[in-house]
Parts: C-alpha cells; sequence; structure tokens
C-alpha cells in the first residue's frame, strides 16, 4: 500500500477506554505502513461544540437573522473561519481516510462529534448544491465510523429490541459522509466492549487490528449514484432506475428502498 495520510477524529474522555485502545492501535498499525496518521483528539483539544457566530472572525454579514450555513461559506471563501475550525480543515484536505472512533451516545456520535461534523464541514468546503452524494467534494477520499456500543449485537438486529443497526447507520453514513462525497467504507463496530470478558476484548482489537492492514484497499458500501435522480423533478429517482428495480426483492439501499425490503446489511458490508 502505497504511503496515504489519516486522519482519526477521536471523541472519548478518557485514556484508559476501549476507545482509547481501538484509536491507539490505529494509529500504530496504520503509522507501521507507512502512512502519515493524525489525530484530533476533540475531548483533550476542547473542541467547541457548538455553530455559533463565534466561529466567523470579524462583522457577520447579517447579525439579525444569522444564517450559519451562509454565513460560514461566506466566511469560508474570505478566509475568516476561527482557527480551530481552519485547522481541522486542513488536516481533512490532506487525509485519504478519515476514521471517526466514538462511543455511541444516543444511536449517533456524541456532542462534540457532532460539533466537529457541524463547524467544519462547511457549506462551499464540504458540499454543494452540485457537489455532493457520488459527485461529492470529497469522492477521492474515504472515510469510516469505528465505534463502541453498550449493547449487544443481537439488540441491534433486524428483530432486535434497538431495531437494525443499518438503519441507525443511514443518517450517519448517508447523511453526512456520504453526502460530502466520501467513499464510506464498512463500518468497525465493536458490540458492547463493557459487558464482555476480557479476552473477547482482546480478540476484537485484534481483529481490528488485522482489519487495518488492508483498510485503505477496501471496497466501500454502496449508495444511489446521484445520476440515477431527476433533478428537474424534485431529485427523485428516474423512472427507469425505478422500473427496472421493481421486480426486485430488495430495494436500492437502506433509505432508498422503493418500499421493497431493505437489502441486508447495505450499511455494514461493501458489495450488498
Ligand atoms: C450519553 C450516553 C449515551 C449512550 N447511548 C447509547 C446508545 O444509544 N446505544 C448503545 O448501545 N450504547 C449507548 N451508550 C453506551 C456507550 O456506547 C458505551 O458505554 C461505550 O460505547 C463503551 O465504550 P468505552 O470505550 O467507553 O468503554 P470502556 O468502559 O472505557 O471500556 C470497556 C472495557 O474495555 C476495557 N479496556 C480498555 N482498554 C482495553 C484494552 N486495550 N484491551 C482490552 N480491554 C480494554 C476497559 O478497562 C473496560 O473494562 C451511551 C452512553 C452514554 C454515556
Amino acid at each position: 500500500m502505497a504511503a496515504k495520510r489519516v486522519l482519526i477524529v477521536y471523541a472519548h474522555q478518557s485514556s484508559g477506554s476501549f476507545n482509547a485502545a481501538a484509536k491507539d492501535a490505529a494509529e500504530e498499525v496504520l503509522a507501521a505502513q507507512g502512512c502519515t496518521v493524525q489525530v484530533s483528539d476533540l475531548y483533550a483539544m476542547k473542541f467547541k461544540a457548538t455553530a455559533t457566530a463565534e466561529d466567523i472572525t470579524g462583522e457577520v454579514k447579517n447579525a439579525d437573522h444569522f444564517r450559519y450555513a451562509q454565513e460560514t461559506n461566506l466566511a469560508w471563501e474570505e478566509g475568516k473561519l476561527c482557527a480551530d475550525i481552519t485547522e481541522e480543515q486542513c488536516k481533512l484536505t490532506e487525509a485519504d481516510l478519515i476514521i471517526f472512533q466514538f462511543p455511541m451516545y444516543w444511536f449517533t456520535v456524541p456532542a462534540i462529534m457532532k460539533g466537529w461534523i457541524d463547524r467544519v464541514l462547511t457549506l462551499g468546503f464540504a458540499y454543494s448544491q452540485e457537489k455532493r452524494y457520488s459527485q461529492g467534494i470529497f469522492k477521492d477520499k474515504k472515510a469510516m465510523l469505528s465505534f463502541t456500543t453498550g449493547s449487544h449485537e443481537s439488540m441491534f438486529s433486524s428483530n432486535g429490541i434497538n431495531g437494525d443497526m443499518n438503519v441507525t447507520l443511514w443518517p450517519l453514513q448517508n447523511g453526512i459522509l456520504h453526502y460530502c462525497g466520501f467513499q464510506v467504507l464498512a463500518p468497525q463496530i465493536f458490540w458492547a466492549p463493557s459487558h464482555i470478558p476480557s479476552e473477547v476484548r482482546g480478540t476484537m482489537l485484534e481483529g481490528w487490528r488485522t482489519r487495518l492492514q488492508g483498510v485503505l484497499g477496501e471496497k466501500p458500501l454502496y449508495f444511489t449514484p446521484l445520476d440515477c435522480f431527476d433533478r428537474e423533478k424534485g431529485y427523485q429517482l428516474k423512472p427507469e432506475v425505478h422500473e427496472k428495480h421493481a421486480t426486485k426483492e430488495f430495494g436500492l439501499t437502506v433509505g432508498i428502498h422503493l418500499g421493497l425490503a431493505l437489502p441486508p446489511n447495505n450499511q455494514m458490508k461493501a458489495g450488498v
């Protein structure tokens, strides 16, 4: 594998946590392969989680009706975004792969990581009306979620109490990562590390280390390409694409399911 640049966006308060161990393993294994690895340790950085007018240096355009996306878009064009956002955007620009390492909070990322997403993925820098999804700005980069849960895997299955993890992952993987164009690699899920024996945790970490050896060569998850949708008709699926799939057993993806059964593991495995 050619030397690549990796950014780990990491959100855990404790260096003794399982998340810290997963982050350390990624740093070590990727660096041993010759990758340049940067870590944004969000709690250590006391990363600001709220999207506010303070994210812009100097005057905002319309203080009476402040609109975050439009104001930060302008500030990005004029080089007026505040330093912590600009620094993260530089790291992101340089990276070939971004790994988000976090404990699942309320079925999603912790607030501090959501703040990173809200503030760093600025309109213009990370997405625009023309450049999104499969034609998105970061289409030459890869991104993946690596996270721990409190729940066991059975609870996040299609007949488990929390519902199907594929559904839970759709907003994060489609609505954020793929929206910005990233090729989304299959998530790395460490199920319930607090509730399993120590040796099972060790085995999970070993599995992660093995995966990391080839992670940059992995095939991404499937998302429906942008050109399957008709811009003139409110970005609905083109009739010919719809017709082609109408007789199939499964929908295209978890979200674009056409009223059919969800394609199993569409958000968990490449090639489905
Ligand atoms: C606000 C909030 C919301 C939550 N929402 C959800 C939710 O929606 N769904 C859900 O499933 N869960 C939820 N949880 C639970 C949360 O996801 C888990 O507590 C978390 O993922 C556990 O990961 P950790 O890194 O914090 O584990 P830790 O408790 O830090 O670690 C687990 C165990 O691993 C051990 N360990 C550390 N390093 C190593 C190592 N190198 N090798 C082997 N073992 C090691 C630790 O000593 C510990 O015994 C929520 C928790 C909070 C606080």
